[in-house]
């Protein structure tokens, strides 16, 4: 069966998982290691930042758990995708932190980062940043010391060589407000993947639920059925924990397409919805509870911190207790998530 088919299929099933390595995530080592663990654990997507060399490590992680799986007794089923992000400026995804020189050294921000891109020196180690504005969280007002840069990526010279380098699918994070930019930005995304899935990932923060349908609508016109949209309830917003309230706004947002574009225009009823922003173990129940039908479920923080403590003693292509370990764990994850999407 065609790769195409594939994953239609699996969304069609709503059994799609995406680990989102994150847009901003550039340490291909991390990358190759939670690759190797989230595919034998049964991932099928990862999402990664649009870099060649980050594309090639996922590929890397995702070969390497294909050729131990036999041994571990798995069959893995569909080869997961790999999806390159890229995004608008201003969207939560492509920014980088930076500490500006209003910082008063209170240090709390060094512990708040998830991804301990926060030296001691109090410096923001750019690889490492996810742009989750958790720094400025803590940040004290009277300092207010954490600025923005936006990681600006020529998409026309740059997605051709993620494709290249194994990437499927291109995802747009277009969570701004400017849409005639937006538009642009997506066109570009479409000629550089003329024939395959593409993905506009979306969020409720600057558009209504209006706005956020007429931009679904346009974004259709220009890719037809090789579209899907990613529902980001709340961006980043898995750091909030396990509860049913974090992952509510993705399922809300995924009940208004359903409700107000899908269930009455033939064009949409297709339309791969997968849900993001906030996901965690109960996203899938809460969906079902609500009869909100999804095609698939994207985790970052949630399925990063799920191996975070294991990942480093992982060495990909080798297989003993610690991986096993870890992968028994998140395939319990990844099947406690998407199983009750059957039930819609
Ligand atoms: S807390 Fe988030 S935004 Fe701040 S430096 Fe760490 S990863 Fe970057
Ligand atoms: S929280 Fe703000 S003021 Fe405190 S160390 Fe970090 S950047 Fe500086």
């Amino acid at each position: 069966m065609e790769r195409l088919e594939e994953w239609r299929q699996l969304l069609a099933a709503g059994k799609y998982f995406k680990v989102v390595c994150g847009a901003g995530h550039e340490v291909e080592a991390d990358v190759e290691r939670l690759a190797y663990v989230y595919t034998l654990a049964g991932c099928n997507g990862f999402d990664v930042s649009a870099k060649p060399e980050v594309v090639e490590a996922c590929g890397r992680g995702i070969q390497a758990a294909a050729e131990v799986a036999p041994a571990m007794g798995l069959n893995l089923g569909v080869r997961p995708f790999i999806t390159v992000s890229v995004g608008m400026p201003g969207d939560h995804h492509v920014r980088k932190a930076v500490i500006s020189s209003d910082c008063v050294a209170c240090d709390l921000c060094i512990p708040a980062c998830p991804t301990a891109a926060i030296t001691v020196d109090l410096v923001v180690v750019d690889p490492l940043c996810i742009g989750c504005g958790r720094c400025e969280a803590v940040c004290p007002p009277a300092a207010a010391a954490i600025r923005w840069r936006h990681d600006a990526k020529s998409l026309r010279s740059i997605l051709p060589a993620c494709l290249q380098a194994g990437a499927e699918s291109i995802e747009l994070h277009a969570a701004v407000a400017d849409e005639q930019a937006t538009l642009a930005e997506w066109q570009v995304v479409n000629d550089c993947l003329p024939d395959g899935l593409v993905s506009l990932c979306l969020d409720r923060h600057y558009l209504s639920n209006h706005d956020l349908l007429e931009r679904i609508r346009r974004a259709h016109a220009v890719a037809g059925n090789r579209m899907m949209l990613q529902a980001d309830g709340v961006p980043m917003g898995g750091v909030a924990g396990s509860g049913w309230k974090a992952t509510l706004q993705a399922v809300a947002m995924a009940d208004v397409i359903e409700r107000e574009l899908k269930a009455r225009d033939p064009r949409f009823r297709h339309l791969p919805v997968v849900l993001s922003g906030g996901t965690n173990r109960g996203t899938g129940q809460l969906a079902a509870r609500c009869g909100v039908p999804f095609a698939g479920i994207a985790m970052g923080s949630q399925a990063r911190r799920l191996v975070q403590g294991g990942l480093q003693d992982i060495k990909v292509g080798r297989v003993d207790t610690a991986i096993k370990k870890l992968v028994a764990e998140a395939s319990d994850m990844i099947k406690t998530t998407l199983a009750i999407s059957e039930l819609c």
